[in-house]
C-alpha cells in the first residue's frame, strides 16, 4: 500500500499552506481529505500587512490604507500608510498553494478517523477505505461550543450606480442598533461601483440567511445605495471561543489553522495567524506553536466573557479605535501590539464590568 509523506485533512486554508509551503518539492508524495468541493467555495480574506505576509503581496486583489469603525453617531477612521488592510481571495489563495511541483492527489471524502499503525499513520475515510501516511496535518474544528460567542456573516459583493464608494476606505465595523444584537456591517469598496457588503453578528447562535439580508437591504436602503447586480455570496460561521484541540499524544501529527488555535477569537481573525502558523512550523516542526501571546489570549477572554455577559451595541470596540491611532489599532490586531498600546486598550474597557469578567 503506498505510503504518503504527508496528509492533510481538511484542505481550507490551512491545509492549502501545509501543501505550498511546506512540501512543495518534486520527491513529496501528498494526499489531502475533504468531505466538501473546495471549488464550490471562495470568499475574501482580510488581514493588515505585516513582513511576515509580505511574500504574498503579488495575491493580494487590493490594499486600503484607511479604515472605518462607527455607528450612526461617530466615526473613527484610522489610517495606516505602512501597513494597509489587505485582501487575498480563496480562489487565489487556492491556485497559489496548488502550483507545486509535489505529487498531488485531493480525495473528496470524509476522514472519520486515524490511528497509529507501525511507524506510519493509518487514515480511515467514511467509505471505510484506508490510507497511510508519514504525517498528519488536521483543520477540522467545532464551529460552535455550548454557551460560547460565535462570529456569523453573510455577504453579498454587489455592483452599484457610478461613484458609489469611496474606495481608498473599508468599512471594518460600522454597529447598527438591532435589539438583542451585536450586529455591524463591514465593507469592501473594490472600486467606486463595486463592493463586497457584510452582515455579521457576534452571538451563541447563528441566525437566517434571510435575517442577514434584511439587515443589508435596510443599511442599502438608509445609504441610498442603488444594487445593479449581485455578482456572489459568502456566508461562515468563526468560533469566539480558543477552538484549539488537545495535541495528540503521537509524534507527527500537527493541528493546523483554527483547530491549532490560530483565530484570534475576540476577532474572529485567523488567516493571516495560519499562514504564520505554518511558515513556523516548517522551520521548527514542533507541535507547540502558540501564536497568541499567553497576555493577548487572557485580554481576549476577559474581553468575550463581558460581551457574553452584557448586551452592547459596539460601544466597547468604538471606545478602543477611538483610544488608539492607525498603527496601534493594526499591530494590536495582527497581534504585534506593544506594551502601551496593551495598555491603552485594557483603559478603554468600562471598568466594573470588566473586573468582573476578568474572574468570570
Ligand atoms: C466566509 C469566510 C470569511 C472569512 N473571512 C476572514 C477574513 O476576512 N480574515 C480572516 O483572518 N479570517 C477570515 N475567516 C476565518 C478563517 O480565516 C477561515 O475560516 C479559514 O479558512 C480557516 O482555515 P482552516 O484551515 O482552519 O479551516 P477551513 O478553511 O474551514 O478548512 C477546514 C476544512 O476541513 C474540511 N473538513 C472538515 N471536517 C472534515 C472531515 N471529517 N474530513 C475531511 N475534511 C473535513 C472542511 O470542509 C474544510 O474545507 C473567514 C472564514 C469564512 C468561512
Amino acid at each position: 500500500m503506498k505510503i504518503y509523506k504527508a496528509a492533510i485533512i481538511g484542505l481550507g486554508s490551512s491545509g492549502l499552506a501545509v501543501n505550498k509551503l511546506i512540501y512543495d518539492n518534486k520527491d513529496n508524495e501528498v494526499i489531502a481529505f475533504d468531505n466538501a468541493n473546495i471549488n464550490n467555495r471562495n470568499n475574501y480574506f482580510g488581514f493588515w500587512l505585516t513582513n511576515w505576509m509580505k511574500p504574498y503581496e503579488n495575491l493580494i486583489e487590493k490594499k486600503w490604507n484607511s479604515w472605518q469603525i462607527s455607528n450612526n453617531n461617530l466615526k473613527i477612521i484610522h489610517s495606516d500608510e505602512n501597513h494597509p488592510y489587505c485582501v487575498i481571495s480563496f480562489e487565489n489563495w487556492k491556485k497559489f498553494c496548488l502550483d507545486t511541483k509535489n505529487k498531488f492527489k485531493l480525495v473528496n471524502k470524509k476522514v472519520i478517523k486515524y490511528f497509529p499503525k507501525e511507524n506510519f499513520y493509518k487514515i480511515i475515510t467514511e467509505d471505510n477505505k484506508e490510507y497511510l501516511a508519514e504525517k498528519i496535518y488536521d483543520s477540522r474544528f467545532k464551529k460552535k461550543r455550548n454557551n460560547e460567542l460565535i462570529q456569523h456573516f453573510y455577504g453579498i459583493t454587489i455592483n452599484t450606480n457610478d461613484n458609489t464608494f469611496n474606495d481608498k476606505k473599508i468599512t471594518l465595523m460600522h454597529f447598527t442598533k438591532v435589539e438583542n444584537f451585536l450586529h455591524f456591517i463591514y465593507i469592501l469598496p473594490f472600486s467606486h461601483n463595486k463592493a463586497l457588503i457584510e452582515s455579521t453578528v457576534f452571538s451563541k447562535n447563528n441566525l437566517s440567511e434571510n435575517w442577514y439580508k434584511e439587515q443589508i437591504n435596510k443599511y442599502l436602503k438608509e445609504n441610498s445605495i442603488n444594487v445593479t447586480q449581485e455578482l456572489s455570496y459568502e456566508k461562515g460561521i468563526i468560533p469566539m471561543f480558543f477552538a484549539d484541540e488537545k495535541k495528540s499524544p503521537y509524534p507527527n501529527i500537527f493541528n493546523i489553522g483554527i483547530r491549532g488555535g490560530a483565530c484570534k477569537a475576540s476577532t474572529g481573525y485567523a488567516f493571516a495567524f495560519l499562514v504564520k502558523q505554518i511558515q513556523l512550523l516548517k522551520k521548527t516542526n514542533s507541535k507547540e506553536i502558540n501564536i497568541h501571546s499567553f497576555i493577548e489570549k487572557k485580554m481576549d477572554q476577559v474581553f468575550l466573557n463581558y460581551l457574553k455577559n452584557n448586551n452592547e451595541y459596539g460601544d466597547s470596540f468604538i471606545k478602543i479605535a477611538k483610544n488608539l491611532n492607525g498603527n496601534e489599532f493594526q499591530d494590536f490586531m495582527m497581534g504585534q501590539s506593544t506594551f502601551k498600546t496593551k495598555f491603552k486598550i485594557i483603559k478603554s474597557m468600562p471598568k466594573f464590568p470588566f473586573i468582573k469578567a476578568l474572574f468570570g
